[in-house]
């Protein structure tokens, strides 16, 4: 149905350039565009009529297409892809053929979102006309912890406002998730964290002080110090350590924003479906993967044949305006059909290469580039980019990573970190922890293993010995 009219023309540029436009896209944005495009192109033609689009066999009204969502052979090694028309889009709850696919409730962790956007979705709505470029200016000067890099009076200088309107602004912006984000400090984000958290829950008592009158002897451990300085016992403070361990986040934009350890649960508004599902064939393990690649469609895209019919009896400038319509029409169908035969090919690969880390988990990551990928699959290495990115996939465990996360080559190492850490006996320095990661193969720079444990949201050892081991 679609095809006929340029099948014979090579991919034109016009026909790359939006084969990797739609490629970017998430489902939801695909939707979106194809609504769009719905609206104001006559030649395009959506019809009440499900396709399968790998077969294009007849669909029933829900569900997968019957054949391509089933093995084809006996091998439990299969895996088996295929393309998802999801006209349930909004309101999935379940695929047609098993229960893999209850939403979690979680609030999925933004990660396709660079944090100042992350935050400033949140801020925006609370800023007023002439704090909307402070905000900017400070969103776009948070460092990798989320610490405010840049001077208040710098922003004060550059907008021409007193300090105490950027420290409004400040306060609004702290207040959001991760919080404590832009403070200029661990100190300062910590008490912001502190601060908040009183409002719902009961704080024990000299945590605040700890921080804000004592927080260089909290960071050395010299708890009998401080306990003597606060007038208290040990023990009380041993509560302030462990409080501050299990609720409160030193680094505000380290790895774990928007996700579960967001102490009061709100969920952001950054939660999407996933793009691609992988589950057990009848969600029961040990049978062949499955991966069902999400195309959102509300019926089959074609070209309207009233409108090519009626393109014949045009004539001069009409008819090129047509002609046009047309075109971008019956490009839009092929270049769907071409991100979706992208998107089978690169998760095929994908699913092989990491089944491991699929079925077993981070430490079983195997080191992959976009790069590889791409010569494997004969493609541009953009194209594999693009493919990726924005992109999540929910495991079969219901977890939703970002298709990114496959290609994370540091994920396995910290998985490894992580695991070293919770079993320590005592609060090992980084120097200790990278010597551990080269007993088992691993060679990576002391100032890596910091990165990397930050990124995990684990302490430095002086503020682990306060919390795991804190007996003076
Ligand atoms: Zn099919």
């Amino acid at each position: 149905m679609q095809g006929q009219h340029q099948s014979q023309s090579p991919m034109t540029s016009a026909h790359i350039a939006q084969t990797m436009t739609l490629l970017y896209m998430t489902s939801t944005e695909l939707l979106q565009t194809i609504d769009s495009e719905l609206s104001k192109n006559p030649a395009l033609e959506l019809i009440n009529e499900r396709r399968c689009p790998m077969c294009n066999r007849k669909l029933p009204a829900h569900g997968p297409c019957p054949i391509c969502s089933q093995p084809k052979t006996i091998d439990p090694e299969e895996t088996i892809v295929f393309i998802s028309p999801r006209d349930d889009f909004y309101t999935y709850k379940g695929s047609g053929t098993s229960h893999t696919s209850d939403i979690p409730e979680d609030p999925f962790s933004s990660v396709d979102l660079d944090l100042p956007t992350y935050v400033l979705r949140q801020v925006a709505p609370e800023l007023e006309t002439d704090e909307r470029e402070i905000a900017a200016m400070i969103l776009t000067n948070l460092n990798e912890d989320g610490f405010l890099s840049i001077d208040i009076l710098e922003i004060c200088r550059f907008h021409h406002v007193a300090p105490s309107k950027v420290e409004e602004v400040l306060q609004k912006i702290k207040r959001c998730d991760p919080l404590g984000v832009s403070a200029r400090n661990v100190q300062e984000a910590l008490l912001t964290q502190v601060d908040y958290l009183s409002k719902s829950s009961p704080v024990p008592e000299f945590v605040r002080r700890s921080i804000s009158e004592h927080f260089d002897l909290l960071s050395k451990r010299q708890f009998t110090v401080l306990a003597r300085k606060l007038g208290t016992n040990l023990q009380k403070i041993k509560d302030v350590s462990h409080f501050i361990s299990e609720n409160l986040n030193p680094y505000p934009a380290r790895a774990n924003w928007g996700s579960f350890r967001q102490p009061n649960g709100n969920a952001p508004d950054v939660f999407h479906q996933p793009d691609v599902m992988i589950y057990y064939l009848n969600n029961k393990p040990g049978n062949p993967l499955v991966i069902e690649i999400i195309t959102p469609s509300r019926g089959t895209l074609r070209l309207n044949p009233l409108f090519k019919r009626a393109l014949k009896e045009k004539t001069g400038e009409d008819q090129e305006e047509w002609k046009k319509d047309l075109d971008k029409a019956s490009l839009l169908i092929k270049c769907i059909q071409q991100r979706n035969n992208t998107m089978r090919q690169l998760m095929e690969r994908l699913v092989a290469i990491q089944k491991s880390f699929i079925i077993q988990g981070d430490t079983e990551l195997e080191p992959l580039t976009r790069a590889q990928i791409a010569d494997e699959l004969s493609v541009h290495e953009s194209t594999i980019s693009r493919a990726v990115a924005n992109k999540t996939v929910q495991l079969p465990n219901k977890k939703i990573i970002a298709m990114s996360t496959f290609f994370d080559r540091s994920l396995a190492v910290r998985a490894i970190m992580r695991n070293i850490i919770e079993n320590e006996n005592h609060a090992m320095n980084d120097t200790e922890i990278r010597k551990r990661l080269e007993c088992q193969g691993i060679e990576i720079a002391r100032r890596t293993v910091a990165k990397y444990r930050a990124m995990e949201g684990i302490l430095p050892a002086h503020m682990r010995r306060i919390e795991k081991f804190a007996t003076v």
